[in-house]
């Protein structure tokens, strides 16, 4: 425990999200065990004292502030692999394990956990998040991935979702009521996660387009043709520059597509000539692949790190980062109005897209002390999410969630819905 001022100010500020701290937490405490969690939040609850919950401080939105004070519950010693069963594909982690620290140790077993979100991430913030990544598309989200938790709840109770069966239809699923709930329901303590076999071989294929249209009708495209590939990742032209910029690279700066094909060498290869030919009837050109793998993992890496690499351009700005998603047939439409909007606007901003799901995100760079700048990026933020909810079935988040910055445009998501509903 510690209420030192640097320790408690580091908690309480944003890592990497562009909202303002208001407060920082009292305390910072760091459980060892689920019934350390337990007795803090059994404490908390009788001095109705707020407490958040907090992992690898990747997410986006805010979620990791103290707007009321109170007590951080810092989960990263909680790091323990409690067990991994490896005819069964699963593991038993403490939540605060990172998902790269967790695949470095799976992958001498040949097997990986496909949820990749920021680098640093830790497996309770990605189930409280419900968080997705590149490999989504193919593997699911955390909701899909995660077979059982231990969760401490707000009066300190400890609770088990579920069993370690892959499915079960006895009753309420709690497992997935606690996925993506942010730290308000409880304080997820123990985690069984569903793993994969990593691929036996894999092919990485970039494409160069003159629209982000084209490159996005070339993923839905590709989606249609039934092909599983296992990411489909846009970037426009704006995105690739700053890639250019960080990494020393010299990739072409137009809207450009990653795909990754996995299975075994032949069809790996088959699934990209199909698509090398998609993408030329849609006016892709300089198709090219690497099967190298340290050159794919350098390829993923950058990738990644997209988001860091914006700050190349403009080095003393911040990053006001969208997350709309949309059904997969209004992605091109959703992508070419947005970017007429952000090309329009005083401001940089880079485009980069999940695009298999239909998810994609805008990064919007503002100097933090220049309010007109602040207010044109919530315009844009505003306008795409307004575009998106529009579009009957889009939503405000499609992997980041809600935090403390996108409250108020939950609030006009759920109205959207009820206004469907009431039609
Ligand atoms: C460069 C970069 C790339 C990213 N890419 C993606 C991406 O592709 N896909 C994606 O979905 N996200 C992405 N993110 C966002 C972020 O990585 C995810 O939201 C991630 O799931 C957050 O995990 P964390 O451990 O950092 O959680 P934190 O930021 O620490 O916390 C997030 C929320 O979870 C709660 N929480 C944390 N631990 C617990 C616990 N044990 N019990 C209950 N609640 C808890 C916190 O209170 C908070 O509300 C990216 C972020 C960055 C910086």
């Amino acid at each position: 425990m510690t209420m030192d001022y640097d320790d408690r100010y580091f908690h309480g500020k944003p890592q990497n999200s562009f909202h303002k701290a208001m407060n920082i937490p009292d305390v910072v405490v760091f459980p060892r065990s689920q019934e350390e969690v337990s007795k803090i939040v059994k404490s908390c609850n009788e001095h109705k004292v707020p407490i958040v919950p907090y992992g690898g401080a990747t997410s986006i939105e805010g979620h990791t502030l103290s707007p009321n004070g109170g007590i951080c519950i810092d989960m990263t010693q909680m790091k323990n692999i409690k067990s991994l069963n490896l005819e069964d594909m699963d593991v038993v982690v403490e939540p605060g394990i990172g998902w790269m620290e967790l695949n470095e140790h799976l992958e001498p077993y040949g097997l990986f956990f496909p949820l990749d979100p920021g680098p640093g991430a830790t497996i309770g913030g990605m189930c409280a998040t419900r968080c997705s990544g590149s490999l989504a598309v193919r593997y699911g989200t955390m909701r899909d991935n995660v077979i059982n938790l231990k969760v401490v709840l707000a009066n300190g109770d400890i609770v088990k979702t579920g069993s370690r069966a892959r499915k079960s239809a006895a009753g309420y699923d709690l497992t997935r009521l606690m996925i993506g709930s942010e730290g308000t329901l409880g304080v997820i303590t123990e985690v069984t996660l569903r793993l994969q076999k990593i691929p036996q071989y894999s092919v990485v294929a970039m494409c160069n387009f003159p629209t982000i249209k084209d490159a996005a009708d070339v993923a839905i495209a590709t989606m249609m043709s039934g092909i599983q590939v296992s990411r489909v990742e846009l970037m426009d032209e704006v995105q690739v520059r700053a890639i250019n910029l960080a990494n020393g690279k010299n990739l072409p700066e137009v809207p450009t597509l990653m795909f990754e094909f996995i299975g075994t060498e032949a069809y790996a290869r088959e699934q990209t000539l199909i698509v090398q030919k998609i993408a030329s009837e849609h006016n892709g050109s300089d198709f090219v692949f690497a099967e190298d793998s340290e050159a794919k993992k350098e390829l993923w890496k950058i990738r990644k790190e997209a988001l860091w690499a914006c700050f190349a351009m403009k080095p003393n700005f911040e990053a006001m980062i969208t997350d709309v998603c949309v059904p997969l047939s209004r992605l091109a439409e959703l992508i070419s109005t947005s970017k007429q909007e952000l090309d329009s606007s005083s401001l940089v901003c880079t485009v980069i897209a999940h695009a298999g799901d239909g998810n994609f995100h805008t990064v919007i760079l503002f100097e933090p002390d220049q309010e007109e700048q602040r207010k044109e990026g919530e315009r844009l933020n505003h306008f795409m999410v307004h575009t998106a909810l529009a579009m009957e079935a889009g939503t405000c988040t499609g992997e980041h969630g809600v935090g403390t910055g996108k409250m108020k445009v939950l609030l006009l998501n759920l109205l959207r819905l009820l206004a469907l509903l009431t039609h």
